[in-house]
């Protein structure tokens, strides 16, 4: 896959992003193009994209709870339309408390 087309030779190039170069928006970057060696410059543009779901919970419908993985996380529970995070107290607290008290 390449990014780009170098703009004297128009070979397919992609742009290196070593060092995390690159990836800002505004700035004029530099590099060299690996087929005719000829310096171009380039522009990034970073692209939003976004994915629409529906969510019965936010429209008047149930939350979807569902139990977070992992030992620290019980008794947490997000629901997965929404997003929203419940807790309960007592059973995650209890939770860490044994978590702990099995490191000693
Ligand atoms: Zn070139
Ligand atoms: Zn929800």
């Amino acid at each position: 896959m390449s990014d780009v087309n170098c703009p004297y030779c128009d070979a397919s190039l992609s742009i290196n992003h070593d060092d995390g170069y690159g990836y800002d928006e505004n700035v004029i970057f530099h590099q060299t193009c690996k087929s005719c060696r000829k310096v171009f410059t380039y522009t990034t543009v970073i692209l939003f994209s976004y994915e629409a779901e529906t969510s019965e919970c936010l429209n008047g419908g149930e939350h979807s709870w569902e139990e977070e993985r992992g030992e620290l996380n019980a008794g947490v529970e997000e629901c997965t339309d929404c997003g929203e995070v419940k807790v309960d107290n007592e059973k995650h607290e209890k939770a860490i408390k044994e978590y702990f008290e099995r490191l000693k």
